[in-house]
């Protein structure tokens, strides 16, 4: 029997609709909007794409944007400038610094620099401290979503054997750590896996891989994850987003997993929304921590019917 699909696409409008009526409700409640700040370096296609999906589901939900384009020859000095501004703009809650910057930027120096309060992609050494002690204040967007979407279909990860293949910091890493808590801000049967993390120097991976209860592909190699790596009945999501000829295509042979998988993520429409998805609840908290923080600041933002 052919797998089920996971559908990212439309589990990423409901949240995005739950998003909506918290925003409104946080408007309602301070009478000011979300702010989520965007820094753009360079001129890469894929960026300029990438950032201006965030600035549409941000209007989506309410959440205003704003957009600080960099030219290529940005210097990490440069960004990191711009980076400090936005710290100490009151108006700003959230602050992504668009991936990856030129070469002679650094971007660990530029990441490093984010106020781990406004760090809405959780990728300060803070944000990730907290996040592996299990008390997250931001969860990363990729990982948060493959679980909100596991969670809305009803899949555990408790007990089970997870596989993850990539050990990225943006998407690997964080996923492995996440799964392996022994609970979660989804509760505890969406952690407690017992978690093997693969990679390029991963022996026989396919052994590894045909073991999992849930496989989660983050490799960037198109189609690389074939049948004979998959358990029957396994559960595949993939991470992957692979440019082949004029197509898009996962790191999993999506037709053939679809024969011996129980779901598959599709490639586009998979986990590809979600990330934006979880990118706008956590501006949304990051406005509501700041709050907390300073509740005097920021007030009359908004006019009076805008
Ligand atoms: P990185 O390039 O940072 O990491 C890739 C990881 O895959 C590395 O750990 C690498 O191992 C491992 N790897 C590469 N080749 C192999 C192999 N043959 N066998 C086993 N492991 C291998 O990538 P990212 O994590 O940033 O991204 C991974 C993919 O996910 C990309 O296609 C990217 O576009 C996509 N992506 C999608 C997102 C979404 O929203 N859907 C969000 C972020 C990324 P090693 O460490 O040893 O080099």
């Amino acid at each position: 029997m052919a797998a089920e699909i996971l559908d990212g696409k439309g589990i990423s409008k409901q949240i995005q609709s739950e998003t909506k009526t918290k925003v409104a409700q946080f408007v309602t409640q301070f009478g000011i909007k979300p702010v989520l700040a965007a820094v753009l370096v360079g001129d890469d296609p894929a960026s300029h794409v990438y950032v201006r999906n965030k600035e549409r589901a941000c209007a989506r939900v309410g959440i205003e944007s704003q957009l600080h384009r960099m030219s290529s020859s940005s210097s990490t000095d440069d960004v990191l400038a711009r980076v400090m501004q936005l710290n100490d703009d009151p108006i700003v809650n959230g602050i992504l610094v668009q991936l990856p910057l030129p070469d002679q930027a650094d971007a660990r120096v530029v990441l490093d620099a984010i106020d781990p309060l406004k760090d809405v992609d959780a990728f300060h050494p803070h944000n990730v401290g907290l996040i592996s002690q299990g008390r997250p204040r931001f969860l990363p967007c990729t990982p948060h979503g493959i679980v909100q979407m596991l969670k809305r279909y009803g899949i555990q990860t408790a007990g089970k054997q997870v596989c993850v293949i990539g050990r990225s910091d943006i998407v690997g890493k964080p996923m492995a750590m996440m799964l392996a808590q022994r609970d979660s801000e989804l509760g505890p049967e969406l952690a407690n896996a017992t978690v093997t993390l693969c990679h390029s120097r991963t022996t026989d991976l396919a052994r590894t891989t045909v073991q999992a209860d849930i496989l989660i592909a983050a490799m960037g190699r198109p189609n690389f994850v074939t049948c004979e790596m998959i358990k029957p009945g396994a559960v595949v999501v993939d991470v992957g987003i692979n440019r082949v000829g004029d197509r898009l295509v996962g790191d999993v042979d999506f037709d053939a997993a679809m024969t011996i998988a129980s779901y598959v993520t599709p490639v586009p429409g998979g986990v590809g929304p979600l990330t934006v998805t979880m990118l706008l609840e956590n501006t949304l908290m990051a406005a509501k921590l700041q709050r907390m923080e300073s509740p005097s600041i920021r007030t009359s933002r908004i006019q009076p019917n805008a």
